[in-house]
């Protein structure tokens, strides 16, 4: 008897480090402050020295982290934010909540992130045809753990004045030319939903800045705008990390650089093993040191297939993702992409699979997964 294989499990995680979790929360329990406070403030301290900024702001999700960065830079209605469409798709909804239009660009093939030419051709075809409109803001999203290029994408930012946002929802840890990612941006978005590097055990985000000012802004923004309390000095929302919350993701934060590793060792067991089973495994960037939030290999042809063959051997797998956003029915009628469409987006889009993923992966796991490919590629020759 085997067991089954997931394709993520965040309980794994739990089970790892149930005494120091449990623990943490029972003190949360017992200390009686139950919203924000010091779990809250320790929390965002560890993390910004951990990430080497200034300051975070915890709040409840990684998609209010985009929106309230965005909304306190002043991008809201009249604005163009440019990303991908190759995204989850809260990076687009998180522009949208801000009131700006969020215009979606291509990506390069090799390591599937925003593509800098794409990037620079969308900006001036929408200058030319939408002038009432301002491009004003960018969004890198560093997808799957692996760095965008950030060279190139600043160099178009600072060309067409516009500021830059990073989405590290799948990223933390990664390094782009040895610098941390969410250094590159006036400010960045972090994701600690459960399955993230560093997860939460339920919803969490955080948004990174070195600005000082910046960093006041989303302190009101994510209550209500207040700067004095039950005083709105600007209009916010109610997005506060829960104390629960920031506590466990302190026992997790000790883990994080462990785990990130122990990600890396499983992602090239897997390239190991795969190379030469005739699916395109991913590729890291000269600059890139990634943090393999997934594993996704690309299958030119059957891929629905591949992963009927895999489930039906009790391995899990996924698609991130089946759809990009500017082809989903809430977007697709008026959804802003580039003059040329977005091909390699909707080309990898049908190919692309992740294979399971998680810390706690056993590296036995990973050989079975492997073979059960390599049955797969052989049958189908
Ligand atoms: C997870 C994720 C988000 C949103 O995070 P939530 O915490 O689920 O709101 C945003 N962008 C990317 C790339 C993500 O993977």
């Amino acid at each position: 008897m085997t067991t089954d294989i997931p394709f993520a499990n965040p309980h794994a995680a739990f089970a790892e480090r149930r005494l120091e979790i449990l623990e943490a929360v029972t003190r949360v329990l017992d200390g009686g402050q139950y919203i924000l406070g010091p779990e809250v403030t320790n929390f965002e301290n560890d993390f910004a020295a951990w990430l080497g900024r200034a300051r975070c702001i915890g709040c409840g999700n990684g998609t209010d982290a985009l929106e309230l960065a965005l909304r306190a830079l002043g991008v809201g209605p009249g604005k163009a934010v440019f990303t991908v469409s190759h995204t989850a798709v809260a990076t687009v909804a998180a522009i949208e909540r801000a009131g700006a239009v969020p215009v979606l660009v291509d990506i390069d093939e090799a390591n599937y992130t925003m593509s800098a030419d794409s990037l620079a051709e969308a900006v001036r075809h929408f200058r030319r045809t939408c002038p009432t409109v301002t491009p004003t803001a960018v969004i890198p999203v560093h997808l799957y753990g692996h760095p965008c290029h950030m060279d190139a994408i600043m160099s178009v930012a600072a060309a067409e004045g516009l500021v830059v946002v990073e989405d590290c929802a799948q990223a933390h840890g990664a390094r782009y030319n040895g610098k941390m990612v969410g250094s590159f941006g006036v400010a960045a978005a972090f994701s600690m939903y459960p399955t993230k590097n560093l997860g939460a055990l339920g919803d969490a985000g955080a948004v990174a800045t070195n600005d000082q000012a910046l960093a006041e802004e989303l302190l009101a923004l994510r209550q209500y705008g207040w700067k004095e309390r039950y005083i709105s000095s600007a209009s916010g929302i109610n997005s506060r990390l829960d104390p629960v919350q920031a506590a466990i993701l302190g026992v997790q934060l000790r883990y994080l650089d462990e785990d990130n590793a122990r990600r890396r060792k499983l992602a090239a067991a897997y390239s190991h093993a795969l190379a030469g089973c005739g699916l395109a495994l991913p590729l890291s960037a000269p600059w890139a040191e990634p943090v393999f939030h997934l594993y996704v290999a690309r299958c030119r042809e059957g891929r629905d297939n591949l992963r009927a063959f895999l489930r039906e051997r009790g391995i899990g797998t996924a698609v991130h993702y089946p759809l990009p956003v500017h082809l989903q029915p809430a977007y697709r009628q008026r959804i802003l992409t580039g003059p040329d469409g977005l091909p390699i987006t909707e080309r990898i889009a049908l190919q692309i699979v992740s294979l399971p993923m998680f810390p706690q992966l056993e590296e036995e796991a990973v050989a079975r997964v492997c073979s059960a490919v390599e049955q797969w590629t052989a049958a189908g020759a």
